[in-house]
């Protein structure tokens, strides 16, 4: 963490949640944010398509951000089941999560994709949170930088900004395992993607935020967004828990 940046706490819901989840999670969200006024973090949820609506309408002027987790290249036409950037954008989403690992795995998301969608979602108004990470293979192999360092270069198109883009560091052996990159592990990863940052966006890469994903959980939390390099989480199985989530943010402080 570093004072020129503001922290962001993401929270990741994945294909979890149902109408009777949006209260007691984004809505007590609302409302810690709310009575607390000023926080030392941003805060943002990424529910799935058929809660963004509702989490939306709950996270009234509270300051909750909200997000999906996916998007099309194309801003409308014959794609069946897919949703454009500018549709999240009409329904009030911020921001938008590309290259989850997942996504990657499941869907054969290559970074060229998630490059054209980076751009589809800068075109809508949407700041695209783009995921780069190894798998255990890769950093077994001493890998992990030439592969984070290519997704980082394929994924993102000329014009990243601050305003408009998110890393997340998100090392795929870490997510929902409970194991967790060492603080070294990841400000070893996090102060290598900056660099690569400022060799494409030069002096812009100082404010734009790298979020740890992986794991991340109250226990843990403050240690790693104390390094200099992390800014924040993009937090998957912890952020289904409003007390959970909200320590969290908290450790920013
Ligand atoms: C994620 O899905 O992006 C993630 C980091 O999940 P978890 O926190 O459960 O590891």
């Amino acid at each position: 963490m570093n004072p020129i940046r503001r922290p962001l706490i993401a929270g990741n819901w994945k294909m979890n949640g149902q109408s009777a989840d949006v209260g007691p999670l984004a809505g007590e969200l609302a409302a810690r944010l709310n009575n607390a006024g000023n926080t030392a973090f941003d805060m943002l949820v990424c529910p799935p398509f058929t809660l963004l609506a509702e989490v939306i309408d709950v996270a009234g002027d509270s300051g909750l951000m909200v997000g999906a987790q996916d998007c099309h290249a194309a801003e409308k036409g014959a794609h069946t089941g897919d949703i454009s950037a500018a549709m999240l954008a009409d329904l009030g989403c911020s921001h938008v999560i590309l290259g989850h690992s997942e996504r990657r795995t499941n869907h054969g998301e290559t970074s060229t994709e998630v490059c054209i969608k980076t751009r589809a979602a800068w075109a809508a108004g949407l700041v695209a949170v783009v995921c780069v990470g190894e798998t255990e293979s890769e950093r077994d192999d001493g890998k992990t930088l030439e592969i984070v360092g290519s997704q980082i270069s394929e994924s993102l198109p000329d014009g990243a900004t601050s305003a408009n883009t998110v890393i997340a560091y998100e090392p795929v052996w870490a997510i929902g395992t409970g194991r967790t990159a060492s603080p070294d592990e990841a400000q070893a990863a996090h102060a290598f993607i900056r660099a690569e940052l400022n060799g494409r966006f030069g002096g812009e890469s100082a404010r734009m935020c790298i979020l740890y994903g992986g794991s991340m959980k109250p226990d843990n939390a403050a240690e790693l967004i104390a390094l200099s390099d992390i800014d924040g989480g993009l937090i998957g199985g912890a952020s289904l828990i409003a007390d959970d989530f909200w320590a969290i943010g908290q450790s920013c402080s």
